[in-house]
């Protein structure tokens, strides 16, 4: 390709709307362009990045034996009815009306129609297994759509589905895709991990997901220094703690007229945060409401309590006016003793003695408060984030905080869509049986930015070389002056060309400092500079992206193949 004929567009200012590294690199070297708030359009320098991607995604996922399928985006309301998901899914879900007044949906994500598909043209054991995949876009009203084409409102996604006669070859299946998603993700180069993860709001029993480490990810990830155990903080559990400390001290009233916060209280009695305790109010699965305890310097978990049974789900705090109602007490001066509300207290705070508490009297705390003396023993759980430091839930090493991008997501369903939505099969004894699904997607476009959050430097993008959108950029410098630099341009790009390569060729005439800077800057892994004292000693000046410094090789199509040969 030739840049004169090309659309590249690329700035040196960092655009102001863009926080992280690879939304403004995106901008900068002209891969996106903003149509709305999370819409973006992908200009041909970075659609032939995402094409890569998605080319990558689609011989893993052939070779691992799944199908390709297309299904439409926009969904008729009817089948989220059936899935019960039309009513809980929430303000992400996209819904409009076509001219006959018939409800639509812009699919998320497709569990439901391909479910729908699958009821009505599978009807034996023979037919299955089977996993249907697409690529396709995929619309989510996100709240806060920022990072660029990171968390947009559209993106590409690859999302597969598997049916099968039983759990133990879902299981199969599922490991099948492990281990694709693996390659996806070694072949793209990035630095990736697997962890343990909560299932959302597709649902379902068992998921994990794949993560690119970059600090600027919206993750945070558990990760042991002692074994392979990583999870999502979402789902990092946290074990049942020792044997709690004796009660020693007297339980007494202090005066804390404006000290609300654990912190505050903290810092008046002058005692550590960790020997505080606070309530968190929300709404009980009956309709009243329940009381979470947790150690001051914890943080509640809300994916965790929502999960239990005492607990209302979607996870809801209750109001201040429910609050002074339930405690008779403002907010922030809570606590378990005389509480009149079911509580339950993370596995940390039931094991604390002698504690700081609120004392359901506007401002007043109590000290030394202990469960089972002063307040009933409560019911235990997990409820909270884990911590730096908090010992590895599989016994081995303590854990770690990272942050990651999720660029993939694989889940074991169950029937739980497989039910709603009434699909059955024949199985070999002629008895109809539900199938048991899995799910298993890819953020396509996000691994675009999540790429380039790990590969950049001062310069610009580095892509990997499977990524990159050409793998050799021509620089001629003085291509107008000399027809022998012009000359010998041309016939290496022609002959990289004919040989296969992805090759710009850099005509545009300009001076050499510009033509590096954005060579640089869209990051192509290999850069050839001619010019006409190289040619004197028929050389060309070769050099890697990121290299520190260039090298002289022969001018010869030849020379520059074994390099780009060597880097593959
Ligand atoms: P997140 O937690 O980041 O919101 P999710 O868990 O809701 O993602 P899934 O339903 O698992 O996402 O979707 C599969 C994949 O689609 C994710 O792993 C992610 O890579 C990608 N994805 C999800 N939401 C977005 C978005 N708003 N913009 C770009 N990619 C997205
Ligand atoms: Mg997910």
């Amino acid at each position: 390709m030739r840049l004169s004929k090309y659309f590249l567009v690329t700035t040196k200012e960092t655009p102001a709307d863009a926080e992280v590294v690879s939304h403004q690199l995106m901008l900068r070297a002209g891969l996106i362009r903003k149509l709305g708030a999370g819409l973006y359009t992908w200009l041909p320098l970075g659609l032939r990045v995402l094409q890569k991607v998605e080319a990558v995604v689609r011989e893993e996922m052939n070779r691992a034996g799944a199908l390709e399928v297309l299904v439409p985006p926009q969904v008729p309301a009817e089948l989220w009815q059936e899935s019960g998901r039309y009513e809980k899914y929430g303000a992400e879900l996209l819904r409009f009306k076509d001219r006959h007044q018939r409800d639509f949906i812009l699919g998320p994500t497709h569990e439901e129609v391909i479910t729908d598909m699958a009821r009505r043209d599978i009807r034996s054991y023979r037919q299955l297994p089977v996993n249907l995949y697409q690529i396709q876009t995929k619309f989510r009203d996100e709240i806060r759509p920022r990072f660029g084409v990171m968390r947009a409102r559209e993106f590409l996604m690859k999302d597969a589905y598997s049916f099968h006669l039983d759990e133990a070859d879902l299981m199969r299946e599922y490991r099948n895709m492990r281990e694709a998603y693996r390659s996806i993700f070694t072949r793209i180069g990035v630095d990736f991990r697997i962890v343990k993860a909560d299932s959302g709001a597709i649902g379902g029993d068992r998921s994990e997901e794949f993560h690119v480490l970059a600090a600027s990810g919206e993750d945070l990830l558990a990760v042991s220094d002692g074994s392979g155990y990583a999870a999502n903080v979402e789902a990092a559990e946290t074990r049942p703690q020792g044997a709690r400390g004796a009660a020693v001290a007297a339980l007494e009233k202090v005066s804390t007229p404006t000290q609300k916060a654990c912190e505050d209280v903290a810092a008046l009695l002058g005692i550590p945060l960790a020997a505080t305790l606070k309530l968190i109010v929300a709404k009980g699965r009956d309709g009243g409401l329940v009381a979470l305890a947790l150690r001051g310097d914890h943080v509640l978990n809300a994916v965790k309590a929502e999960k239990h049974p005492l607990v209302a789900a979607p996870f809801t705090l209750a109001s201040d006016a429910e609050i002074r109602a339930a405690f008779g007490s403002e907010p922030g001066f809570l606590g378990p003793v005389g509480a009149k509300i079911p509580l339950v207290a993370d596995h940390a705070a039931a094991a604390l003695s002698d504690f700081v508490c609120g004392a359901n009297e506007t401002g007043f705390h109590l000290r030394g408060a202990n469960w089972g003396r002063d307040a009933a023993e409560p019911p235990t759980a997990d409820l909270r984030n884990v911590v730096s430091g908090d010992p590895s839930p599989d016994g081995q090493g303590k854990l770690t905080l990272v942050r990651g991008i999720e660029v993939g997501h694989i889940f074991q369903l169950g029937r739980k869509y497989s039910e709603a939505m009434h699909m059955t099969v024949l199985d070999e004894a002629g008895k109809e049986i539900v199938p048991e699904m899995g799910c298993y997607g890819i953020g396509v476009s996000r691994i675009v930015a999540a790429v380039i959050e790990q590969c950049n430097d001062a310069a610009g993008i580095v892509w990997p070389e499977p990524l990159a959108p050409f793998r050799v950029i021509v620089c001629p410098i003085g291509l107008e002056k000399s027809p022998a630099v012009k000359q010998a341009a041309e016939k290496l790009y022609e002959e990289l060309a004919a040989a296969g390569v992805e090759v710009l060729l850099d005509d545009r005439g300009l001076r050499p400092g510009p033509m590096f800077a954005d060579a640089d800057l869209i990051g192509i892994p290999h850069r050839i500079v001619i010019g006409d004292k190289g040619l004197a000693n028929a050389q060309f000046e070769y050099k890697r992206r990121g290299a520190a410094e260039p090298a002289m090789i022969a001018a010869m199509a030849q020379a520059v193949l074994e390099r780009i040969k060597i880097a593959a």
